[in-house]
């Protein structure tokens, strides 16, 4: 497992004036207006009494029971750590939306904080407005994420967290040394930062939506963890290796959905099937002339067809919005949300959908695949 720490600027992402801020201010205001005053199309069934109801998606088909014999269906989870990048979640929506995927974000919370406002966090064991990434950026950029963020929830799209200040090994101390107190207070204060921004800046997301995430670089004691995680209310972890794709489990009440280690058949040796460690196992190049992108779709390809012909594991495909060599792993979580999202018996999900799915299920019945060997890529 990796150990270092990769340090992004969410602020580099985007070059914004303050005139720009403020039009984006006034422009996302006039929206709104328009949108509350505009009279409605003539199809249009008259709107509901109450101002406070959000449409609610049918539940899909696969929402429901396995029929006697019938096997489950392949869920992916696309998951993406950080979840700051405008460009990234401008993609990822319209690449989702086109082939009927859902997936899931997991917000570093201090992006929802200005970089002047950076002295309100302070990590355990650390100095108030310490991080190991940066903050939100300005004003401006804060307000696009919160755009990104309910657009990503209007969608039906999931967002957890990915913590806050995305301490790993080697700056100390780093999450895998927290207390069980240290990760009371780091998730508290995601949940401060959540409500803050619904409060403040119209995100349509409250702390109690969050149900769990990632740890940063996969790094945590979980005897210490869990604790905390499930005090906050959490009901899931992505963070723990398991051997090969295998169903999530339960423990101490969290289900742990795990980060598999699958066969890179370009290494011809398993590697975390994580963005970051693959790059750095293939090589770590600043810049890839194509061969990362098609060593990671062919370990995906390997891990989904393994799952699917066998015990038929949820597959987390676990990413960053990142640029690492030249985009590279982007284009390969595009590319394989764009192609497994619409394959038979193939279901895009979030973590929310596939857990209350296993909750749908006759124990027995999923217990008789949890019991197969986990799902090797030959
Ligand atoms: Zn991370």
């Amino acid at each position: 497992m990796s150990t270092s720490r990769w340090v992004r600027r969410p602020g580099t992402w985007f070059t914004v004036t303050l005139a720009l801020v403020l039009a984006g201010v006034l422009i996302t205001t006039l929206d709104r207006g328009h949108a509350r005053s505009a009279p409605p199309p003539a199809d249009a069934t008259p709107p509901p009494s109450s101002t406070t109801a959000t449409p609610v998606a049918p539940a899909p088909e696969w929402m429901r029971p396995l029929r006697p014999g019938e096997k489950p269906p392949q869920f992916v989870l696309f998951s993406f750590d950080g979840a700051g990048s405008h460009e990234h979640w401008g993609r990822y929506l319209s690449l989702a939306k086109s082939v009927n995927a859902h997936f899931s974000g997991f917000l570093s919370g201090i992006y929802l904080l200005t970089d002047q406002q950076r002295p309100r966090y302070t990590g355990p064991g650390h100095k108030p407005g310490a991080a190991s990434i940066g903050f939100g950026g300005s004003a401006g950029e804060v307000a696009t994420r919160v755009q990104d963020l309910n657009a990503a929830v209007a969608a039906g799209h999931q967002v957890g967290t990915h913590y806050n200040g995305h301490f790993c090994a080697g700056a100390e101390p780093s999450v895998g040394r927290w207390t069980a107190q240290g990760w009371t207070e780091e998730i508290g204060q995601f949940s401060h930062f959540v409500d803050d921004a619904r409060d403040h800046l119209g995100l349509h997301l409250s702390a109690k939506d969050v149900t769990g995430g990632r740890t940063p670089c996969l790094e945590g004691n979980w005897a210490a963890a869990f604790p905390a995680m499930l005090a906050a209310g959490y009901t899931f972890d992505s963070s723990q290796p398991s051997d090969g794709v295998k169903w999530p489990t339960r423990l101490d009440g969290i289900w742990e959905f795990w980060m598999p280690y699958v066969k890179v058949p370009a290494l011809h040796k398993k590697v975390i099937m994580m963005d970051y460690n693959l790059w750095y196992q293939l090589g770590h190049n600043k810049n890839d002339a194509g061969q990362y992108t098609q060593a990671t779709l062919d370990t995906y390809r390997g891990a989904y067809r393994a799952a699917f012909d066998g015990n038929r594991a949820p597959l987390v495909i676990g990413n960053h919005f990142n640029d690492w060599a030249g985009g590279a792993f982007s284009r390969a979580a595009e590319g394989f949300m764009g192609e497994v999202c619409t394959k038979p018996e193939t279901v895009c999900a979030t973590y929310a959908e596939v857990t209350k799915w296993m909750s749908l299920q006759d124990p027995a019945v999923l217990d008789k695949y949890r019991s197969m060997p986990p799902a090797q890529a030959g």
